[in-house]
């Protein structure tokens, strides 16, 4: 199909839009959908109709190619909420013909959303074992064994982590949305240093006042701070004075000796030098993320950065010469260019170095991203065989999975996994995906997620471009007031 076509999609008797669009990104991820509850609109040769009629009769119709083919059943509500059942039935039927339509096997079968490791740890924790777990999750959404295998072992990994997140503390995440380059698959609101080097010394000196104001409503409500990120883009891409003054900036404003965690993702090897690296190290930071995505010249490349292979590895040297000994580094299966051998060259590369954390993400095409305008080849892509591969060496190398999530658009429906050496484990990496503990995010392009104790989630987004958030920067910490009011409930319960 054409990628401006809009399939129709009709809804009769039901609006669950959300996850029926889920459903059939899986199998179409460049399509979008249009929704509708006119019947007349099941016209050409690709349409689909998902029917509810007498509250249990349920019915889908997918007109594929000019083909058309149907499903239908009747679903018993008495046990589960009336709306889950359904839902679930009308996207089963769904998943059901376009398996059978396309020859597409989603290895996650018809489990969407971001969050994957949710079920296995809420199964885990009503007492079922290993092979309950497995019969209960193939059932409903007919997982592949290879995903039941890694998800479990890395939902009984962070079980132990999950269960001393303190909910009664916070995270700080700093933003520094700047890099060199823009990656060619890259659909992060990053701004290029050139484009933004003008602006950095505004943008240093507001991002200061913001973990002013936040490290002083930390400390009026007694708030403890648990981990401390720095995020980007890429922050080093920064001059070490800037680093300087920033990190200085969250130790006057921080209780930083009782944190648990402290990282910065260095990122991009040509951003990182011993000046930067020291900067980050005598300021407080013991994590580091080295960041090459792949070893192969080639591919590098391919995807717009200005770095080698042999640079990443000279930046992973530097590091551990400074005195850095928990180091994370990120790779990417299903790079353009990248073949199933040189993806298993950089990982074994990579686990020679030994790091102590590695995260391999698969190939996530977004619209904003320069690789994906371009209509860069996304089919017959083999990053399964690369993601195959990364599990089997990575177990074999005694690395544990520890996190897992997933994002729309992944070649494959496959998922990114954090790996880790035993007690080298990111706190931060599974707290930004469980949603217990608050994160108070600075700086231009993060985000503030506030867990009321009560459980309640509120969201508050900081202007995306250094502009803005240089120009409009008092009508944001106006907006930014509800922090002081959830801190106070959260130190209100952590003092009873
Ligand atoms: S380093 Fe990361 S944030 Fe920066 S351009 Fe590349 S993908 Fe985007």
């Amino acid at each position: 199909m054409m990628n401006n076509f809009k399939m129709p999609v009709i809804l009769i008797g039901n609006s669950f839009k959300y996850e029926i669009e889920a459903t059939l990104k899986l199998f179409f991820h460049e399509n979008r959908f249009a929704f509708s509850d006119d019947i007349s609109n099941a016209v050409g040769d690709n349409y689909v109709v998902a029917c509810i009629q007498n509250e249990n009769e349920i019915s889908v119709e997918i007109m594929l190619n000019g083909v058309s083919e149907s499903l239908s059943s009747v679903i018993d509500t008495s046990g589960e909420a009336y709306d889950d059942v359904a839902e679930h039935e009308l996207c089963r039927l769904i998943y059901r013909i376009l398996t059978k339509r396309t020859g597409i096997q989603p290895p996650w079968g018809l489990m969407t959303g971001i969050r994957p490791l949710k079920k296995f740890t809420a199964l885990m924790r009503s007492g079922l074992s290993r092979e309950q777990i497995f019969e209960a999750l193939s059932k409903k959404y007919e997982i592949t064994p290879e995903k039941l295998n890694i998800g479990y072992i890395t939902a009984a990994n962070q079980l132990p982590i999950l269960d001393i997140i303190d909910s009664g503390a916070v995270s700080l995440y700093v933003s520094i949305p700047f890099c060199p380059t823009r990656c060619s698959y890259c659909s992060f609101v990053s701004h290029s240093m050139d484009s933004a080097v003008k602006l950095m010394p505004d943008y240093v000196k507001m991002l200061c006042r913001e973990i002013e104001i936040t490290g002083r409503i930390v400390k009026e409500t007694n708030t403890k701070i648990d981990t401390i990120y720095f995020g980007g883009g890429t922050p080093t891409s920064l001059s070490a004075k800037e680093l300087q003054t920033i990190m200085e900036c969250v130790a006057q404003n921080f209780d930083i000796a009782g944190i648990r965690e402290y990282s910065v993702e260095a990122g991009r090897p040509d951003t990182i030098n011993v000046e930067k690296l020291k900067v980050i190290k005598e300021l407080g930071a013991k994590r580091i993320s080295v960041n090459p995505q792949t070893l192969n010249d080639d591919v590098l490349r391919a995807i717009g950065r200005n770095h080698s292979g042999a640079d990443a590895l000279k930046a992973f040297e530097l590091a551990r010469k400074v005195g850095f000994d928990n180091i994370n580094t990120d790779l990417i299966a299903g790079l353009p260019t990248e073949t199933p051998d040189s993806f298993r060259n950089t990982l074994d590369r990579i686990t020679e170095l030994s790091p102590e954390s590695i995260t391999v993400h698969t190939l996530t095409l977004k619209r904003a991203a320069n690789l994906f305008q371009n209509a860069v080849e996304n089919t017959d892509n083999p990053a399964s065989e690369m993601v195959r591969y990364s599990i089997v060496k990575l177990l074999s190398e005694n690395y544990l999975p520890y996190y897992m999530y997933r994002q729309k658009n992944t070649i494959d429906n496959l998922e990114n996994i954090g790996y880790a050496r035993k007690g080298f484990e990111s706190y931060y990496n599974i707290f930004i995906m469980d949603e217990t503990q608050t994160i108070l995010g600075v700086g231009c392009a993060a985000s503030t997620k506030l867990v009321y104790p009560d459980g309640r989630i509120s969201r508050i987004h900081n202007y995306k471009f250094p502009y803005e958030y240089i120009r409009h920067f008092d009508t944001l910490m106006k907006k930014k007031e509800e922090i002081n009011e959830c801190l106070k409930k959260i130190s209100f319960l952590r003092q009873k």
